[in-house]
């Protein structure tokens, strides 16, 4: 496994202007929501077509798609369901003149999180891209855990104290994972071997003390202050 020397890069993505790609066959209308949107610091990708929209979606993964409805090449409800079903989660605003219900309903079932119908204001498009932008980055911060100088990144699964990579075992992640998600939440015995082993587990009760020390092992190597503490009689917790 590689591990990045540099704990910044957590963040890189919520630093740098957010990529927008206009899918957008009248070229007045894409030359005008591309001008506003520059002019707010996006950096903007145009396709006109279909076919090119997918590609440029899948190639340069933007951070935000807005997609006509009626395209040559192919449909924007059709790119819209290809990035769904590959796992994409870039969200996607319509930007369709066709404002029946039925519509809607198809393109929020092909996994669009927006509409905006045109014609449409350029603020009120301005305030639904800051809205998804918003709830995007969130939803990364939520993959980072942090304490004091202890950082985890659940979707890279690297651990960090300072700029110190830690490699962790499979068990030793999850144990230290779940005692992250609430930091000062004190967890009993019990909840920890339910979630971090399961409901099945037979084994030996002990095993959370061992796993315990095998982290402050390697959380501890370089003398660092204990962050991983034992209540006793009762369980574990992530405190000062
Ligand atoms: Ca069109």
């Amino acid at each position: 496994m590689v591990f990045t020397p540099c704990a910044l890069d957590f963040r890189e993505t919520s630093m740098t202007a957010a990529h927008i790609l206009i899918v957008e066959d009248e070229v007045k209308l894409a030359r005008f929501v591309e001008l506003e949107l520059s002019a707010e610091g996006y950096e903007i990708t145009v396709a006109h077509d279909g076919l090119n929209a997918l590609t440029i979606a899948r190639e340069s993964n933007p951070d935000m798609i807005l997609l006509d409805w009626m395209l040559p090449g192919m449909s924007g409800v059709e790119i819209c369901r290809r990035l769904r079903s590959t796992g994409s989660k870039v969200p996607i605003i319509f930007l369709t003149a066709r404002d029946e219900i039925a519509d809607r309903v198809a393109g929020l079932d092909a996994g669009a999180n927006d509409y905006v119908v045109k014609p449409f204001s350029i603020e009120e498009l301005l305030a639904r891209i800051r809205a998804h932008l918003r709830l995007k980055t969130q939803d990364q911060d939520s993959n980072v855990l942090e304490f004091e100088d202890l950082k985890l990144n659940r979707l890279t699964r690297q651990v960090f104290r300072g700029t110190r990579s830690i490699d962790l075992t499979v068990k030793e992640f999850d144990l230290l994972e779940y005692l992250l998600s609430h930091p000062r939440q004190v967890f009993t015995r019990d909840q920890i071997l339910e979630q971090v082993w399961g409901y099945d587990f037979m084994g030996d009760s002990n095993i959370i003390e061992v796993y315990v020390r095998y982290l402050r092992l390697k959380l501890e190597e370089q003398k660092e202050k204990r962050l991983v503490h034992t209540i006793r009689g009762v369980g574990y917790v992530v405190r000062e």
